[in-house]
C-alpha cells in the first residue's frame, strides 16, 4: 500500500463516521457496490494511519478489509446470511470506525500537552513558594511541613522557572504585589500545564484577583497565608482533583478498545482502570471505588444490562452512575436503558470530546453527591456507619490477601477545655484541622472516619502493628506542632492513640474494642502517646504537660 499524505484529524474522523455508516447499512442489506466502497473507505484509513505512524490496531483493520475483499470475490448464493455478517462485521467495525475517531498521530505536537493528572505523587508534596526579598515564611514553611509539604522558597524568578520545569510540584505559590513591573506575573508563560499557579497578595480588590486570573492563576489567597487555607485550595476543585482524580471503570470486552478509552480519558488526567471480564466487575468496584463506570452494552458473557442489574442490586453501590456504550442506535433500546436508571448512553463509534463531557461531568457529580452520604459534614471524613462498612471490607480483603491491616483509635488530649477556654468554633476549627492533617498526611487507600466527637478511626492497609505505631506516633509529635487558630490566640493540641492489627482480631467490632482499650491505656500512661494492644507499655507516666 502507497503511504498517503498526512491528512488532519478532522478527516480522519469524518472517515471514521463514514466507515460506521456505511458497515451498518452493509450489515442490513448486501449490496456488491456498498461493500466496496466500504472496502476503499477502509483501505484510505489503513493508509492515513500508516502515513501518521499509528501501528497500534493496524491488525483490526488489516482483518476487516481481508473480510470484505473475500466477501466481493463470493458468488452471490454463497454469501453468509445478515446474521452471520452482523456478528462478524459489528466487531471490527466497532474497533475500526473508533480507532479512526480516537487515535492520535504520533505527531509531535500532540504530544507536549502532558496529561493532567501524570505527575509521579511524590512529587505532589513538593510546593514552590517564591517570595520577594525580605518576606519571611519560615513559619509558613514549618507549619506546611506538618501537613506533609515539602516547601522550597525561591527568590530568583529566572531561577524558579527551570527548577519547576524539572519538578512538577503539587503547585507553585507566588507572591506579588501586582505592580506593572513585577517580573512574576509573566511566569504563567514559562510554567506547564502540571503546575498549578497560585497567587498570594496583601491586596485584594477585584481589579488585582482580575489580574491573577490573566496571568494564568488557578488560585488566590490573602497574604500573610495561613497553612490550613493553602491545604483546602490544594485539596477542593480542580486542584483536588489533579491530587485525587476521578476513577473510571471500563468494562468492555474488547480489549483493543478499552484501551483506546481509556488512554482518551487518562489524557483528562482521569484514573482509568478497564476490565473484559463482567464477573470480575463487583470486586473490582469495591477494591478501585470508581467514580462512574462505563461499560459495553454487548459482552459474551452476559450483556451490559444484566451486568447493570447485579451493580444496581449491591445497596452501596446503588448510586453509581454507569454510562453504556454501544452500537446499538435503536432509540427504543436506548430508551429501555434509560427507564431501568442507566445514566447515559453513548453510541459506538463516539468521538473523543463527548466521551469526555459526558463521563467526567457525571462522575464529578457523583462524587459529590457520595460524599453527602458517607462523610462527616464537619470534617469531611467518613461518617462513623461509613466507616464501619468500610472497615469490614478492607479486613475481609486483608484477610483473602494475607496482609495484616491496622486500626487506631484516637482521641483529642483534654479537648473539653479547649471548648472552656476558646469557645466551640476553636474546637471546631481543632477537629478540622485534625481531619486536613490525617488527610494530607495519609495514603489514599487508607480509611479515616470520624468516630464519634472528638474520636477517630484510622485503618492503615498492609500495616502491621509496629509499622502502624511508628506512623501514628510520628503523626502524634508533628500534630503537636501544627498551630490552633482561635479568634485572638494561638495554641496546640496533643492527642493519644491505640493500635490493634487485624490478626489480633476477627472482626471489626472487636479490633475497635481492642484499639479502644489500648487508647485508654495511652490517655492513663498521661496522654499524647500512642499504644498497642498486642504489646502494652509498662513505662511509668510521664509528668503531664499543660495544653
Ligand atoms: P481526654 O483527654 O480524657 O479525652 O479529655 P477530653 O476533655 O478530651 O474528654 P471528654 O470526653 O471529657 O470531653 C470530650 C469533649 O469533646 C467534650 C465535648 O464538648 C467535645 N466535643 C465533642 N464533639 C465536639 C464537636 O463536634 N465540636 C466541639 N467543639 N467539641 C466537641
Ligand atoms: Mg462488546
Ligand atoms: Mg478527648
Ligand atoms: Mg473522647
Amino acid at each position: 500500500m502507497t503511504q498517503g499524505p498526512a491528512v488532519h484529524p478532522g478527516q480522519r474522523v469524518h472517515l471514521a463516521k463514514e466507515i460506521d455508516r456505511i458497515g451498518h447499512m452493509l450489515v442490513n442489506r448486501w449490496e456488491r457496490p456498498l461493500a466496496a466502497h466500504l472496502l476503499s473507505l477502509v483501505s484510505r484509513l489503513e493508509a492515513q494511519l500508516r502515513a501518521a505512524d499509528v501501528s497500534d490496531f493496524l491488525n483490526e483493520i488489516h482483518t476487516l478489509a481481508r473480510l470484505l475483499q473475500g466477501w466481493l470475490q463470493q458468488a452471490e448464493g454463497l454469501l453468509p446470511s445478515e446474521r452471520e455478517r452482523y456478528g462478524q462485521l459489528r466487531h471490527l467495525l466497532g474497533v475500526v470506525s473508533q480507532v479512526g475517531m480516537m487515535q492520535r498521530s504520533a505527531d509531535p505536537d500532540a504530544e507536549t500537552a502532558a496529561p493532567a493528572g501524570a505527575a509521579h505523587p511524590a512529587a505532589l508534596a513538593k510546593l514552590y513558594l517564591w517570595l520577594p526579598e525580605g518576606l519571611e515564611a519560615d513559619a509558613l514553611s514549618r507549619q506546611l511541613a506538618c501537613f506533609g509539604f515539602d516547601v522550597r522558597i525561591v527568590r530568583q524568578a529566572a531561577g524558579l522557572a527551570q527548577e519547576i520545569q524539572r519538578a512538577q510540584p503539587a503547585a507553585v505559590v507566588v507572591y506579588s504585589d501586582f505592580s506593572e513591573h513585577d517580573p512574576v506575573l509573566g511566569l504563567a508563560q514559562v510554567l506547564n500545564h502540571d503546575s498549578p499557579l497560585i497567587f498570594t497578595s496583601p491586596r485584594r480588590d477585584f481589579a488585582t484577583r482580575l489580574q491573577a486570573v490573566r496571568a494564568g492563576a488557578s488560585g488566590f489567597l490573602d497574604w500573610p497565608l495561613q497553612a490550613y487555607q493553602l491545604v483546602d485550595l490544594l485539596s477542593f476543585g480542580d486542584l483536588g482533583e489533579r491530587r485525587e482524580p476521578l476513577r473510571i471503570l471500563i468494562v468492555e470486552d474488547m480489549q483493543s478498545l478499552a484501551e483506546l478509552y481509556s488512554r482518551v480519558l487518562s489524557e483528562q488526567g482521569v484514573e482509568a482502570l478497564s476490565e473484559t471480564r463482567p464477573e470480575q466487575v463487583p470486586a473490582l468496584i469495591e477494591q478501585f471505588k470508581p467514580d462512574l463506570i462505563l461499560m459495553d452494552m454487548y459482552m459474551p458473557q452476559c450483556n451490559g444490562m444484566e451486568l447493570a442489574k447485579i451493580i444496581r442490586q449491591q445497596r452501596l453501590l446503588d448510586g453509581i452512575p454507569i454510562v453504556f456504550l454501544s452500537v446499538e442506535k435503536r432509540q427504543a433500546v436506548q430508551l429501555d436503558a434509560l427507564t431501568l436508571g442507566i445514566d447515559g448512553f453513548l453510541t459506538k463509534p463516539v468521538e473523543p470530546e463527548e466521551l469526555i463531557v459526558t463521563v467526567i461531568n457525571r462522575a464529578r457529580r457523583y462524587r459529590k453527591l457520595r460524599s453527602y452520604i458517607v462523610n462527616d459534614s464537619l470534617t469531611g471524613l467518613l461518617n462513623h456507619s461509613h466507616l464501619h462498612g468500610e472497615l469490614e471490607s478492607a479486613l475481609q480483603r486483608a484477610r483473602r490477601d494475607g496482609k495484616p491491616l491496622s486500626l487506631a483509635m484516637l482521641d483529642l488530649d483534654h479537648f473539653k477545655t479547649i471548648n472552656d477556654s476558646y469557645g466551640h468554633q476553636a474546637g471546631d476549627d481543632v477537629l478540622v484541622n485534625l481531619a486536613r492533617f490525617l488527610k494530607e498526611r495519609l495514603r489514599r487507600g487508607d480509611l479515616i472516619g470520624r468516630y464519634g466527637g472528638e474520636e477517630f478511626a484510622i485503618a492503615l492497609i498492609d500495616t502491621s502493628a509496629e509499622q502502624a505505631w511508628r506512623i501514628m506516633d510520628k503523626l502524634r509529635q508533628d500534630f503537636s506542632l501544627v498551630e490552633q487558630h482561635a479568634a485572638d490566640a494561638l495554641f496546640q493540641q496533643t492527642f493519644s492513640a491505640g493500635i490493634c492489627a487485624s490478626g489480633d482480631a476477627d472482626d471489626a467490632a472487636t479490633l475497635i474494642r481492642q484499639a479502644d482499650e489500648a487508647l485508654y491505656r495511652a490517655k492513663a500512661l498521661g496522654r499524647n502517646r500512642v499504644e498497642r494492644a498486642d504489646a502494652p507499655t509498662t513505662t511509668p507516666p510521664p509528668a503531664e504537660g499543660g495544653v
